[in-house]
Parts: structure tokens; C-alpha cells; sequence
């Protein structure tokens, strides 16, 4: 397969030739033709696959194809989970639309940085608009984007916003657009319980599901487990550091307070890091994010909001120096390396109070990874945890001397490593 076999116009080839895109990926060479077609898609592969190019190519096609009837109305409408995701996916659909003719406009709109440019921009001529679904209902209430011209929409990372935080907003957006449209939704994972949400959006769709089940690459992410007690966290992620020679790392932690505190520790240390968290201004995000990009940071500690879509050329490492909530979001934060055949390596701290989670996040995804203790970090918290049969997950109790430790802490007024 090949992207001329496509049917793809001479513009779209010139700019794949100039992107470095040799061959279609698979999940390209399985969606692009019925997207093309018109049909709706549901598409499951894996993280680092091409997704994005896999429905931008025929969305850019079928709207530079045909003229658009009103240019007063935006045709194409690509809602994502988070603002930084939003911006990398209008980026690749200008980067692979731009030689077309005549152009086709892309808008951005998120939250977080003034509404006025955003609805300015939406009074020209747009053909198609990227953004999340908060900011998208808010432009729809200041009646600066009409909906009432969208005859495709995408969903991508469609399991996140099918779950709860986003379906509500999502429901409403989908209600507002006409009945008659295409729809496409991708992602590397697609939980059971979003699956019926997901199906009732769709009319009768072609299945692209590269990957049955969705486990990680382990071709392409080297997965480690290593045990450690979570006060020497921050050590071990700097002795990884040297004794690894990763040239950048993800760290991803449990909450915008850990971000912040272990990032605080890796500059004291002398090296370049920084957070990527909900709470900083949407500047801090942009520049957090552009460093890590380009290289300026070694260390990128990051919250949830990283861990779907993100695309950082050649990243070698991940660090789950928290562990995931979800077994989908293990996928997704360790997705972030290994991408576009590359290989990248993911790590998980596993703590005392940890072990058991952890052990569920192995069993959903099929993994079975080793327990690594490394020389000088070896626990001397006693991993004993269990499972219960409710689901819930029951951590070893407390020692006295973490009680203390945590009530020392407490009265320093210093945060617990946590
Ligand atoms: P996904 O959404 O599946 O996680 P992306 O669409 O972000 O993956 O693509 C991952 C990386 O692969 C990007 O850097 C992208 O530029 C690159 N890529 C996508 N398609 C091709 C292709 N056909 N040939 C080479 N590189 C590609
Ligand atoms: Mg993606």
C-alpha cells in the first residue's frame, strides 16, 4: 500500500513526501479508505500509530474535494481532550492540508487564553475547527461557532471523552450538530464502559481494531517494574537518570501538588525540569511543554493531562513515579514513548502501598512484568499488600515509623514525599 493508492490529491502527496512520510502505518492503510468513503470509523491501534494522519488525510480530502456550500460554516469539526493535544492536532492537519487548493482553514479554540481572537478568528471563513469541548460549548453560547454545517466530526482519545468529565459536554456538542455527518473516533484504548456511548454515536461504522485487547507495544516499549520504598523515589529517578544516560524523561505523578514538588527537587539537584500540570496558567503549560519539545528540558513531571496523544519526537523514557489510576492510562503514559517505530523504555515505581494496584493494572492490560530492586533503593517496607474482592485495593498498614515520619513532616511544614 502506498498513500498514492488512496487516491489522494497531488497536494496531500507533496506534503506527506515533505513531512518524511514514507508508506502509510497499518491503521492508516485500514481507515483511510472507508473514511474516504464517507463511512463512519471506529479506530483502535496503538499509541505512536498514526492515528491523526490517519483521519486528517481523508478529512482534508473529502473537504478539499468539495466546495464548501457556505463558507459562513465550518465542516469539520475534531474535538480532543486537552488543550495541548488540540494544538499538536491542528498542527499536523495544517502541516498536511497547506499545499491544497484553494486552502482550507483550520481554527484552534481552547480554554485558558482569551475567547475575543478565537471568536474574531471564527467570523472568517473556517472549514475546520479543532478544540475541547468546554471551550467549543462556550464559543457555541456566544453564538461565535455555528454547528449547523458540520458534516464530519472526530473524536479522538474517544474513550476519554466519552468518560465522565467530558461525556456531558460532548453529548451537548454532538446534539447541536446536524443528524446527517460522518463520524470518526479514534483511540489506543476503548474500556468496556464507554463502548455503548461510543456505538450509539456511530451509524453502522467500519471497525478498524488493529489490536485487540490494546496492550502495549512491548516490541517497542522496553516495560520495568522496580520496587522502592516512596521517600527514595526522587533518588531513584536520578540515579536512572545517570545509570540509564536517558537524554530526556517523563515523569508522570498523581497530582498538580506532586508535580510542583517533585520538579522543585530535580532543579535543587541541578538539572533542567519541569511541571506540566491543570493548575498552571495556560503560558506555563505552552512553554513547559515547548522546552521538554525542543529539547531544553531534560525532565518533563507531568500530571494526567500529558498522557493522551502527546506526540514528543524520540522521547526514550517514561517514569511512573505514581502510578496510574486506570490500566487505560497506563497505556496512554507509556504511549508516549516508543512512537512511529521507535523504541523507548517505560518504568513504574512500585511502592508498598502501590504493589497491589499495580497488580491490577498488569492483569487488565495482559502484562506480567518482574519485579526489579535496584542496588541501594531495595524497599525496606514490607510489600504484602492484597487485593480485596471488592475491587478495592488494600495497601500494608502504616508502620509507626512512617506515622512518624509523616507527623515530623507535618509539624516542619515540609510535604511528605508523596
Ligand atoms: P497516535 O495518534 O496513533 O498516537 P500520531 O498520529 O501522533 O500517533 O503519530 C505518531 C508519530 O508518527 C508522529 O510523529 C507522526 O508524525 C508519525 N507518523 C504518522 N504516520 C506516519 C507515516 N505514515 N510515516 C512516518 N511517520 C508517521
Ligand atoms: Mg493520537
Amino acid at each position: 500500500m502506498t498513500f498514492a493508492s488512496f487516491g489522494l490529491s497531488a497536494a496531500l502527496l507533496r506534503s506527506l513526501e515533505e513531512l518524511g512520510y514514507g508508506l502509510p502505518t497499518p491503521v492508516q492503510t485500514a481507515a483511510i479508505p472507508p473514511i474516504l468513503e464517507g463511512r463512519d470509523v471506529w479506530a483502535s491501534a496503538k499509541t505512536g500509530s498514526g492515528k491523526t494522519a490517519a483521519f486528517a488525510l481523508p478529512l482534508l480530502a473529502r473537504l478539499g474535494a468539495a466546495p464548501n456550500p457556505s463558507r459562513r460554516l465550518p465542516r469539520a469539526l475534531v474535538v480532543v481532550p486537552t488543550r495541548e493535544l488540540a494544538a499538536q492536532v491542528a498542527e499536523v492537519i495544517e502541516g498536511l492540508g497547506f499545499r491544497q487548493m484553494p486552502p482550507l482553514s483550520v481554527c484552534l479554540v481552547v480554554g485558558g487564553v482569551s475567547i475575543n481572537p478565537q471568536m474574531m478568528e471564527l467570523r472568517a471563513d473556517v472549514d475546520i475547527v479543532v478544540g475541547t469541548p468546554g471551550r467549543l460549548l462556550d464559543l457555541v453560547d456566544h453564538n461565535a461557532l455555528r454547528l449547523s454545517g458540520i458534516s464530519m466530526l472526530v473524536l479522538d482519545e474517544a474513550d476519554r471523552l466519552l468518560s465522565s468529565g467530558f461525556a456531558e459536554e460532548v453529548s451537548r456538542l454532538t446534539s447541536l450538530l446536524p443528524p446527517q455527518r460522518q463520524n470518526v473516533m479514534c483511540s489506543a484504548t476503548f474500556p468496556p464502559a464507554v463502548q455503548q456511548l461510543a456505538a450509539a454515536l456511530l451509524v453502522s461504522p467500519v471497525a478498524v481494531n488493529m489490536d485487540a485487547g490494546g496492550a502495549p507495544d512491548e516490541s517497542a516499549i522496553a516495560q520495568r517494574a522496580i520496587e522502592v520504598d516512596a521517600p527514595l523515589r526522587t533518588m531513584l529517578l536520578r540515579h536512572l537518570l545517570t545509570s540509564e544516560g536517558w537524554s530526556q524523561v517523563l515523569v508522570f505523578v498523581a497530582s498538580q501538588h506532586a508535580a510542583e514538588h517533585v520538579t522543585g527537587k530535580l532543579m535543587k539537584a541541578g538539572i533542567a525540569a519541569a511541571a506540566l500540570h491543570g493548575r498552571l496558567s495556560q503560558s506555563a503549560r505552552s512553554q513547559a511543554l515547548m522546552s521538554f519539545k525542543q529539547r531544553r528540558l531534560r525532565v518533563l513531571v507531568a500530571t494526567d493531562l500529558a498522557a493522551r496523544g502527546l506526540d514528543v519526537a524520540q522521547l526514550p523514557a517514561v517514569v511512573n513515579y505514581d502510578l496510574p489510576r486506570s490500566p487505560s492510562d497506563y497505556v496512554h503514559r507509556i504511549g508516549r514513548t516508543g512512537r512511529a517505530a521507535e523504541n523507548g523504555v517505560a518504568i513504574s515505581f512500585v511502592t508498598a502501598e502501590s504493589t497491589a494496584h499495580f497488580a491490577l493494572i498488569e492483569r487488565r492490560n495482559h502484562l506480567s512484568l518482574a519485579r526489579e530492586r535496584l542496588p541501594g533503593f531495595e524497599p525496606r517496607h514490607q510489600i504484602v499488600a492484597q487485593s480485596d474482592p471488592n475491587g478495592g485495593i488494600k495497601g500494608k498498614r502504616k508502620s509507626k515509623k512512617d506515622k512518624l515520619r509523616e507527623a515530623a513532616a507535618a509539624a516542619a511544614g515540609t510535604p511528605t514525599d508523596e
